[in-house]
């Protein structure tokens, strides 16, 4: 039998109805989610879904209730299940740890947790920074989870296992499994990080282009990609030279983010290059909403999965496709 370990007790079913209710009709009239009347009358409730309340659409004859269309939609948990899920994604948690501490299976967990980092990354898509902006880059060392040896989508014949490979020396690509991740930090507080195929000129060029408006003042290590970036003022720190900072010009800030999102990534156990833009744009939306508290982040994301539109896209992931402009990133996860 399913428990919510020692959170249940918390809960009370028709407060997490009632407040479901709330986040998804707070800012729009009640109307049916299918073809959109207003023409709606209420219409009792479920004797299998305490405290949900059912309408009718005169519109188009039929029922809906609060979670039609959701992310949510023809769930068979309850709304607590959903809300403790949310908040423990926003607590860094791994899929199985959520599964573990609320009974449910894996493999609904990993289908969960990736519906909700998607909806996530709704907030993120059209994101560029302004400011005084500091870049740095890292190699990260993708892992064969999940996959067969040769990569793809085979299946093994049994439970896939995390998979970490050792670390290959010098600057990372892809084709090495060691792609790599650009961070950009506005010292106004805001942050962009991308998950690249690669380092060259051309592939900074382009995320730097994405990431940040034109004619920013762009701060940098001395590494000849970032010295070859048109369209900023572009100032650089020579690390090789033993020289952190000078003056005003320092790359610190993204260092620094470098240093929260290593842990954060470790927790997954050697995560695979295709799903690794996902991981990354999730802990951009956490960074982006520092102030927030993990439920108040949670209730973001639950605001969102109940919207309709946002919904149906992120259970196709497409809002990491929106994130994606490096090919790499098209087999992302389904
Ligand atoms: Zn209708």
């Amino acid at each position: 039998m399913p428990v919510l370990s020692y959170v249940y007790e918390l809960f009370n079913v028709d407060q997490c109805q009632a407040y479901i209710h709330t986040l998804r009709w707070k800012d729009r009239p009640l109307q049916c989610p299918r073809c959109q009347s207003h023409d709606v009358d209420p219409w009792g409730t479920y004797p299998y879904r305490p405290g949900c309340r059912r309408s009718w659409c005169n519109g188009c004859q039929r029922t809906f209730n609060d979670r039609t269309n959701t992310l949510l939609h023809q769930s068979k948990r309850s709304l607590a299940f959903w809300i403790l899920a949310t908040f423990l994604l926003c607590l860094s948690c791994s899929l199985r740890r959520i599964a573990r501490e609320l009974g449910v299976h894996g493999r609904t967990s990993y289908r969960w947790c990736w519906w909700l980092r998607h909806t996530a990354l709704s907030y993120e898509t059209d994101r560029q920074l302004v400011g005084t902006v500091e870049a740095d880059d890292l190699s990260h060392t993708a892992g064969t989870k999940g996959q067969a040896p040769g990569g793809g989508k085979k299946s093994l014949g049994r439970r896939a296992r995390g998979r970490r490979k050792q670390r290959e020396p010098g600057r990372g690509h892809d084709d090495k499994d060691r792609p790599a991740i650009i961070a950009w930090v506005s010292r106004q507080g805001a942050v962009v990080i991308q998950a690249t195929r690669d380092f060259t000129v051309k592939t900074v060029q382009k995320a730097a282009d994405l990431a940040v408006h034109a004619g920013r003042r762009l701060y940098t290590d001395s590494a000849s990609s970032y010295r070859a970036l048109k369209g900023y003022v572009h100032a650089f720190v020579n690390h090789t030279q033993k020289e952190d900072a000078r003056g005003d010009v320092h790359e610190n800030r993204a260092e620094c983010l470098f240093s929260l999102l290593k842990p954060y990534l470790r927790v997954f156990r050697g995560l695979s290059k295709t799903n690794r833009p996902g991981y990354v744009g999730f802990f951009q939306f956490l960074r982006n909403w520092p102030h927030q508290t993990a439920f108040e982040q949670a209730e973001m994301i639950l605001c969102a999965a109940l919207d309709p539109s946002i919904a149906s896209r992120a259970r196709k992931g497409e809002f990491v496709r929106c994130l994606d402009h490096f090919d790499l990133l098209q087999t992302a996860i389904n």
